[in-house]
């Protein structure tokens, strides 16, 4: 048997080019004592993977030149040697951008493909779910009553933000780019409201969209949005800056929020999160948005692109492009 993979041959500098890749064909080694073979099945397409792609200190080490592409993997457990797993197992882990990972067992989340399809425990219960969850009730600490405002709201992480508020009781205003996605995140996630920030006066529309000013917002997105958000935020507002997608791929130095001045006359905070401070908690998190989802009121759509472990590179690519809706996998 042999594993296809994706190694990272350079640096990009702007978008991730095809030179940036190197296909590979090798053999499958022998498991150790501990260890478990897994076949994956869908990758997850996350934006933090340009990031990772960059050179110097982030909250993770860098991906090395001729690595393995790290990715985070759903699959099936071909042959074990560790006591928790055996053949057949449904399973999650870092597999990296392969066919075929082999790792320690006490690195692999076993997964129950009865309660949701593989690749929900990617998103809406895998990382995605967990961003959304711990960035919003713990960061932003919505109350019932109040004005969240969420951007790539038709996204994985976006989308997951907006139901949990809508759950908590509060107003839910997302902003995603274009008609279909607002279409999306009103009538089938349940927010109050969309603003579609590709067409028409962003501040103007997000205004008349949010009557009592706007108490969180969780930023996806950064750049211009995060400025334009800032001149709406109410006093003592809480604003989690979970990503800053508009601003990955970019050559020259992204100019900052000028609206900052806003926390200070508003008493607000601005905070990062990552969302592996919370892996000691994340069992806790999934339990209760599994209850969620059994009772129908968190529910996430998986966007599967297909092509197989080659199409890595141009599936990367779709976010930057705002080609999904819902968490992107690749099938492979
Ligand atoms: P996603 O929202 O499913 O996909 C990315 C979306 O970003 C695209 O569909 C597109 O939607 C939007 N986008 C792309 N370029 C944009 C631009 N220039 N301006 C505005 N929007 C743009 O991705 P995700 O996995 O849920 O991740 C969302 C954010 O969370 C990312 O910033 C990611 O880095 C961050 N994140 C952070 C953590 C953490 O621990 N801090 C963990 C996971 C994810 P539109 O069509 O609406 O533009």
């Amino acid at each position: 048997m042999k594993n296809t993979r994706i190694n990272l041959l350079a640096r990009p500098i702007g978008n991730p080019a095809p030179e940036c890749w190197e296909i590979e064909e090798v053999d499958i080694p022998e498991i150790e004592e501990n260890q478990v073979l897994i076949q994956t099945q869908y990758l997850s397409i996350d934006p933090a993977m340009r990031g990772w792609m960059n050179e110097g200190k982030s909250y993770i080490r860098p991906v090395r030149i001729g690595e393995v592409m790290r990715a985070l993997g759903a699959g099936i457990v071909v042959e074990s040697k560790h006591p928790d797993f055996k053949a057949g197992d449904s399973v999650t882990a870092t597999t990296g951008v392969q066919e075929y990972a082999v790792l320690n067992g006490k690195d692999v989340i076993k997964v129950d493909p009865a309660f949701v399809p593989l690749p929900v425990y990617l998103g809406t219960l895998g990382m995605s779910g967990l961003t959304a969850y711990f960035g919003l009730l713990e960061t932003g600490q919505p109350k019932a009553g109040e004005t969240v405002v969420v951007s790539g709201a038709a996204g994985a992480v976006g989308s997951v933000v907006g139901q949990i508020a809508k759950i908590k009781g509060c107003r839910v205003v997302g902003i995603a780019g274009g008609e279909e996605k607002c279409k999306y995140a009103v009538e089938e996630l349940g927010f109050d409201a969309c603003v579609d920030y590709k067409t028409g006066d962003l501040r103007k529309n997000l205004k008349e969209a949010c009557p009592d000013g706007v108490d969180v917002y969780f930023d996806n997105v950064g750049g211009e949005i995060l400025d334009t958000v800032l001149t709406l935020i109410n006093l003592k507002a809480r604003i989690v800056i979970c990503g800053a997608i508009s601003q990955y791929n970019a050559i020259q130095k992204p100019v900052g929020p000028s609206n900052y001045l806003s926390l200070l006359v508003n008493r607000a905070r601005m905070e990062g999160i990552v969302v592996f401070d919370n892996a000691p908690n994340y069992g806790k998190a999934i339990k209760e948005m599994a209850g969620w989802v059994a009772q129908g009121k968190l529910n996430g759509k998986v966007d599967i692109a297909e092509g197989g472990i080659r199409a890595f590179p141009e599936t990367l690519m779709k976010l930057f492009k705002g080609e999904n809706t819902g968490k992107l996998v690749l099938k492979v």
